[in-house]
């Protein structure tokens, strides 16, 4: 993989939680809380990338990601493009590397990319000019960084530290780049106990998770801090294995009655887009422990956060004096 820190270990690129340490997530996620304002207000005004210009390469659909990735690059004061990519050279037929290219010579600084194939952040990331960065968006069903560490975000502000935590991550999780994220971002921070509750089918090789625990769905919302449901990936399943709606929420929904055996003060999370009464029950998507749209919300700050720290680290390496940049080489 392309290194994600330069050598003195500042962030260069975004592309995955699975290498960054503890220090590095809990600096960012510091950083992203300084940015956040009462009442879900939109972070201030800063100058950190006035006159950068920031690019979102969508290869597949998203919402929040995108507009989140804007807000926060408009925040900073960057120029944001954002394609529209149904319509871009790629579907023409242009090759990634030539549209990387090409927009390279309108001097973007740093590409957010969503794709459905793993690999490709890593890939562009591995061929864009040393000025460049690359921050991951959602990478198939392996990588999603930032929203991993806005959730972790919004569990820490919510619920302190990470030691006494039971962390319950529920739903189709072998097709959740978010479960992979979160829990990376989880394992490093020294949660407590990770728990992964699938229904069949749609659970991992426990093997990708060495640290989490499997359990069945009343065990896995026993007496949990935290609960977080996830969409049924249609997107990434063949047809014949869609799993019927009403049978997938009689089954494994969050319920009020199967969230009466979490902990009173559990807190309910989503990634979105929610697929209500399918995974959720609109009572539990909308009661007073949900933080669904704090999520949201502090997807902002944490994007702020990242985009300044590879701006930081561009500068920084792009001030360096020849002779100190002779002695990297
Ligand atoms: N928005 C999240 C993602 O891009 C979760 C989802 O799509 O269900 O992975």
């Amino acid at each position: 993989m392309t290194a994600q820190l330069d050598s003195l270990g500042r962030l260069r690129h975004l592309l995955s939680l699975e290498t960054l340490d503890r220090q590095m997530i809990e600096s960012l996620l510091d950083r992203a809380d300084t940015f956040l304002r009462p009442g879900g207000e939109l972070p201030a005004r800063t100058s950190a990338l006035e006159g950068r210009t920031v690019t979102n390469l969508f290869f597949e659909p998203s919402t929040r990601t995108r507009a989140s990735f804007e807000l926060a690059a408009k925040r900073l004061g960057a120029d944001v493009l954002s394609l529209d990519v149904s319509t871009s050279s790629r579907a023409k037929g242009e090759s990634l590397l030539d549209t990387i290219r090409t927009l390279q010579a309108m001097s973007v600084d740093i590409f957010v990319v969503r794709d459905a194939q793993a690999g490709v952040p890593d890939y562009i990331a591995g061929l864009v000019e040393p000025h460049v960065s690359i921050l991951n968006a959602g990478e198939s069903h392996v990588n999603h960084p930032t929203q991993g560490l806005l959730d972790v975000l919004t569990i820490r502000r919510h619920k302190g530290a990470f030691g006494n935590l039971a962390v319950a991550i529920v739903g189709d999780i072998q097709h959740s780049r978010v479960a992979r994220s979160t829990g990376q971002a989880l394992v490093t921070l020294g949660v407590g106990e990770l728990r992964l509750v699938a229904p069949e089918g749609l659970a991992p090789d426990p093997a990708e998770f060495p640290q989490a625990r499997f359990t069945g769905l009343e065990e896995g919302l026993q007496d949990a801090d935290v609960v977080m449901a996830l969409r049924v990936q249609k997107e990434r399943m063949a047809a014949s294995e869609i799993p019927d709606a009403a049978d997938y929420f009689r089954r494994f929904g969050l319920t009020p009655e199967r969230m009466a055996l979490a902990r009173d003060d559990a807190i309910v999370m989503h990634p979105g887009p929610m697929n209500r009464n399918v995974e959720i029950s609109d009572v539990v998507a909308d009661c007073p422990n949900s933080v669904i749209e704090e999520q949201v919300t502090h997807g902002v700050a944490v994007r702020m956060a990242v985009m300044e720290a590879v701006m930081a680290t561009i500068h920084a390496e792009a001030t360096m004096t020849p002779v100190a940049a002779g002695e990297r080489r």
